[in-house]
């Protein structure tokens, strides 16, 4: 293979602070990477404005003036960061053999986007960056983040443990997400579930270069609960459970404060009550995990995501390969 166009997608919202060393040193990467002949010399850095309210965009525009290969896309309003990387994704996949994202605020080593080429170059179409060690993240988001990674895990959706949005895609896996209409866009879920082949690679994060996180615990909370429920029907499920639990302990207890009001050592019309409140308390949750159901197989209509990805099709190889439109 010569060697690959590559792209590198830098989602940025409010990043004045980081943004020229960010350039900076993605461009110095960049022209090792070409000197060591890993990369074409036509890759490029893409930097996505999501919105911003600061100098972020003028930064990039003026950038892009100075240096070709830096490239701006500017989103007209603060569209979040799944998306605003999902953007810089299909704006370039026309024109990259492979696209690495990373955050603009290089908390993550952009020395292994060398090893990301490197394993492209082997085949993989996903190369996923996975964190040795969280040292450098507060003690309450490395806390907070290993508990839904668990959660995560636990509702039955597939995540690599300890990975970001920091990996690289084949063109052919951006276009093949670009399949997956949802607008509840959790890219670190749906990714795995593209299938190609796909490696890991290690590094070490950092504290970021400058400015605060545009994560703050009400985005991080909004993120994690989009993340389940935007895969996940098992807190419906949990509900229909609960309701059978509480059936079952009323028709127990029912045969139990029977047996006392026969044998005469209750108030009169407590156990009715009693009785009813369980059971009807029961049969109601039932009711609402079994309308959960349906409403969970309705949200999964509505996502039409692809009910299958081909990775070789030998039976139609000798046609030209077809691509969709570029
Ligand atoms: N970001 C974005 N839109 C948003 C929020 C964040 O594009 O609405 C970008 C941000 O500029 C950064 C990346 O997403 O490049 C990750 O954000 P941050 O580093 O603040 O998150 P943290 O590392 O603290 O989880
Ligand atoms: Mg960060």
């Amino acid at each position: 293979m010569n060697e690959p166009m590559l792209t590198i997608v830098v989602p940025c919202y409010n990043e004045e602070e980081v943004l020229p060393e960010t350039i900076d040193k993605l461009r110095g990467l960049r022209e090792e990477l070409i000197d060591e002949r890993l990369i074409s010399s036509e890759s490029a850095l893409l930097f996505v404005d999501d919105g911003s309210n600061d100098a972020t965009w003028d930064i990039i525009y003026k950038a892009s003036l100075r240096y070709p290969e830096v490239k701006g896309l500017k989103l007209a309003r603060n569209a979040g960061h799944q998306n605003a990387l999902l953007a810089g994704l299909l704006a370039a996949k026309t024109r990259s053999d492979c696209i690495v994202s990373i955050d603009a605020d290089l908390q993550d080593d952009i020395a292994v986007i060398r090893d990301f080429v490197k394993k492209f170059q082997e085949g993989y179409e996903i190369v996923y960056g996975v964190r040795n060690k969280r040292d450098a993240d507060t003690f309450f988001k490395r806390h907070t983040a290993q508990w839904f990674y668990k959660l995560m895990r636990a509702m039955g959706v597939d995540l690599v443990y300890n990975h970001a949005d920091y990996r690289l895609l084949s063109r052919r896996a951006v276009e093949e997400l670009e399949r997956f209409e949802e607008v509840n866009l959790f890219l670190r879920g749906i990714v795995p579930l593209l299938g190609f082949r796909s490696a890991t690679v290690h590094y070490d994060r950092k504290e970021r270069l400058a400015g605060k996180t545009k994560y703050p615990l009400k985005k991080m909370i909004a993120f994690a609960l989009d993340g389940i429920t935007s895969f996940s029907v098992t807190p419906i499920r949990m509900i229909s459970l609960i309701g059978l639990v509480s059936f079952f302990i009323s028709l127990l207890f029912g045969g139990y404060f029977l047996f006392l009001k026969l044998t005469g050592h209750t108030q009169t019309g407590w156990t009715s009550l009693i009785i009813s409140i369980w059971f009807l308390g029961g049969l109601q949750l039932i009711a609402f995990g079994l309308i959960g159901e349906y409403i969970g197989k309705i949200y999964k209509e509505t996502k039409r995501r692809p009910r299958y990805i081909v990775d070789l099709d030998l039976f139609n190889l000798w046609k030209p390969q077809q691509r969709s439109p570029s």
